[in-house]
C-alpha cells in the first residue's frame, strides 16, 4: 500500500505514528495510508513566509495569472488519471470525477485570465482617489496588497481537486502563499494533483506546500497577517474560528459550512411545461451527482400544495431510474457516499428527518447492496425523498444537512409563505425559484435574497443553457450567510479580496499618484 507524503519546504515528507488509511468507498479495499505527526508546520509557515510570499509578491498580477494557466495545464494534462484517482478514492462516477477535476482546471484558467486582465500591476486600487480638502493638495486613495502571511487552506473531502484549485487559485492570484490541507479521507486526488503542480515547474520555491493527513497544530501558528480558509462541517469551523490565536490576532477566517439549499416551484409552473421539466432535472441531478455530497445540492424542494402529489410522482420516477453500485461496474450511475462516517451520518440523518415529521417515500436509510460491489461492501445509500406534509413541523428539515442523495419535498400555500420556510434554512449557499411569471421571480428572488449567498432564477428562457444551481462559477459569489459559514469566495475579484488588506492612504495628492501609478483601478 502506498503512503501519501505532505510537501514541505520543499520536500516530500511523511509522518511517524499510526496512519490514517485511505479506501475505495466502493469495496472498503485500502488504497494508501498517510500520517503527519511530528512534521514541523512551524517550519512550512516560515517558508511559506520567507520564500514564497516574497517570490509571489515580486511578481505582477499578469505575472501570478501566467502562472496560474501554466498550473491549469498541468491538471488537464493528467486528467484521466486525475479522474481514475477520483472514481477509486471518492466513489465518484466518471461524471462525478469530471466536475471536480475539470472544474479544478477550469477555474485555475478563469482566475489567470483574471491576472492577466490585470496586467503588470502589483496593488490594485480601490475606487478613485477623494479630495480631502478644496483642493488635491490633500487626498486620500484606498489600496489593495497582498497580505505577507500564509493562506492556509482546509478542503472538505468531497471535492478534493476543485477545493484545493479554486482557493490555491485566488491566494495565489492574490500574491500569497498556499498551505493546502484536503480531508484525509479522499486525499489521493489532492496528493497528485499537488505533485503535477509542483512538477510543473511554475511555482516558485514555498508558493505551495501539502498537509496530507492531520493539521496538528499547524492552525494554532497563524497570525495577523495569515488567512484561515475552511470548507466542511459547521461544527468544525465553528471549532476553527474560535482558536484564541486567531481571535486574538484578529486573523482573516473565511468558513464555508453546512447548507440546507432550497428550490422553489412557481405557483404558474405547469406539469409537463419546459420549466417544470428543469426543475425536475435539477432536484434529480443534485441528488445524485456527487451522491448528493455537494454542498450547492438541493435539500428542501418548496412546491404548490396543488402539485406536491404530481412533483412526487415525477421524481420518484426519475430517482428509480438511479442504479446504485461500484462506479467502475457497468451501468451505475451513482457511486457510494465516500467514508464510513458518512454512511452512518447519512443514515442517522434521514432518521432525524423522519422523526421530525417527515415521511420516507423513495429509499430510505437501510442498508443498500450495491450493483457490481463486493457482498456487504461499499457505503451505498439509496437516493431518498422524503414528504413533509405539515409544513410547520420538521425542524430538522431545515436545520439538519444530510449530505447524501436526500432531499424533502414540502407543501406551500402562497408565496409569502414560500419565501419564510427558504429563510428557514438560516442561511444557504444557493436557492432557486422556477417561474415563467415575472412578479413571482421578483418576489421570491429578492424575497430570500437574504439569506443566500446565490439565488437562481430559472425559467423556460434558459433551457438549453442552463447548468443547475450546484454548478459553482469563477464569476459567481460562492458563500453563504449564517449556517453556511457567512464565507465569500470566487466572484472573480471578490473571493481574491480575502487575501488582499484594504489600506487607505493619505496625503499630498501629487505623490499619492506616483506611489500608486501602475497600481490598477478595480472598485
Ligand atoms: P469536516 O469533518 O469538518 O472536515 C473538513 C476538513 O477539516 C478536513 O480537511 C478535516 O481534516 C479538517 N479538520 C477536521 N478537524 C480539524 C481540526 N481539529 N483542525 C484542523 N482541521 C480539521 O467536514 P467533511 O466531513 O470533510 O465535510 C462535510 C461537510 O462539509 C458537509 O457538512 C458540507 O456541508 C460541508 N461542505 C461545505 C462546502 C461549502 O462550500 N460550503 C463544500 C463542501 C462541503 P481530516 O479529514 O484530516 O479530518
Amino acid at each position: 500500500m502506498s503512503t501519501l507524503e505532505s510537501f514541505l519546504c520543499g520536500r516530500w515528507v511523511s509522518g511517524a505514528g499510526r496512519p490514517a488509511t485511505l479506501v475505495n468507498p466502493s469495496t472498503e479495499e485500502p488504497l494508501a495510508e498517510a500520517s503527519t505527526e511530528g512534521l514541523d508546520f512551524g517550519a512550512a509557515l516560515e517558508h511559506a513566509r520567507h520564500r514564497g510570499g516574497p517570490a509571489l509578491r515580486a511578481m505582477t498580477f499578469g505575472e501570478r495569472g501566467a502562472l496560474l494557466k501554466s498550473l491549469a495545464s498541468a491538471v488537464h494534462a493528467k486528467r484521466d488519471e486525475l479522474l481514475d484517482l477520483a472514481m477509486r478514492n471518492g466513489g465518484n462516477t466518471r461524471g462525478d470525477a469530471k466536475f471536480d477535476v475539470d472544474g479544478a482546471a477550469g477555474t485555475l484558467g478563469a482566475y489567470a485570465e483574471l491576472g492577466a486582465s490585470l496586467g503588470d500591476a502589483r496593488a490594485l486600487l480601490d475606487g478613485d482617489a477623494v479630495n480631502l480638502g478644496r483642493s488635491s493638495r490633500l487626498a486620500g486613495q484606498h489600496v489593495l496588497t497582498p497580505r505577507h502571511g500564509v493562506a492556509v487552506h482546509v478542503n472538505a473531502f468531497n471535492f478534493p481537486a476543485w477545493g484545493l484549485a479554486e482557493k490555491a487559485a485566488q491566494a495565489l492570484l492574490a500574491g500569497m502563499p498556499v498551505i493546502t490541507k484536503p480531508a484525509t479521507a479522499t486525499a489521493l486526488v489532492a496528493h497528485r494533483m499537488v505533485q503535477l503542480l509542483v512538477d510543473s515547474g511554475a511555482l516558485p520555491d514555498g508558493a505551495l506546500q501539502l498537509v496530507t493527513g492531520g493539521a496538528g497544530d499547524l492552525i494554532d501558528r497563524l497570525g495577523s497577517q495569515d488567512v484561515l480558509a475552511f470548507t466542511g462541517a459547521g461544527s468544525t469551523g465553528m471549532m476553527l474560528r474560535g482558536k484564541v490565536n486567531l481571535l486574538a490576532a484578529s486573523t482573516h477566517v473565511n468558513v464555508e459550512a453546512d447548507s440546507l439549499n432550497a428550490a422553489v416551484l412557481g405557483p404558474d409552473v405547469e406539469r409537463g411545461s419546459d420549466t417544470w421539466d428543469l426543475f425536475v432535472a435539477d432536484v434529480v441531478r443534485d441528488m445524485t451527482q456527487k451522491t448528493g455530497q455537494k454542498c450547492t445540492a438541493i435539500r428542501r424542494v418548496f412546491v404548490p400544495a396543488a402539485m406536491l402529489d404530481a412533483a412526487q410522482e415525477d421524481l420518484a420516477d426519475r430517482l428509480s431510474a438511479c442504479r446504485v453500485g461500484n462506479v467502475l461496474a457497468d451501468g451505475v450511475t451513482m457511486g457510494p457516499v465516500s467514508t464510513a462516517a458518512q454512511l452512518r451520518d447519512a443514515r442517522a440523518g434521514i432518521e432525524r428527518l423522519a422523526a421530525s415529521g417527515a415521511r420516507v417515500v423513495l429509499g430510505g436509510a437501510a442498508a443498500v447492496q450495491g450493483v457490481g460491489a463486493p457482498e456487504g461492501k461499499g457505503y451505498f445509500v439509496a437516493p431518498t425523498l422524503l414528504r413533509l406534509d405539515d409544513n410547520t413541523r420538521g425542524d430538522d428539515v431545515h436545520e439538519h444537512e444530510v449530505f447524501a442523495p436526500v432531499a424533502t419535498l414540502i407543501p406551500y400555500g402562497s408565496v409569502p409563505e414560500a419565501v419564510a420556510l427558504v429563510h428557514r434554512g438560516g442561511g444557504s449557499l444557493v436557492s432557486s425559484v422556477y417561474t415563467d411569471d415575472r412578479a413571482v421571480a421578483a418576489e421570491v428572488a429578492l424575497g430570500v435574497a437574504s439569506s443566500n449567498g446565490r439565488v437562481c432564477v430559472v425559467s423556460a428562457k434558459v433551457a438549453g443553457a442552463w447548468l443547475g444551481p450546484g454548478a459553482v462559477l469563477p464569476q459567481l459569489l460562492h458563500g453563504g450567510p449564517g449556517r453556511a459559514g457567512g464565507g465569500e469566495e470566487l466572484g472573480g475579484l471578490r473571493g481574491v479580496s480575502l487575501y488582499l488588506q484594504r489600506t487607505a492612504l493619505q496625503g499630498y495628492g501629487p505623490l499619492l499618484e506616483h506611489i500608486t501609478a501602475g497600481a490598477r483601478r478595480v472598485g
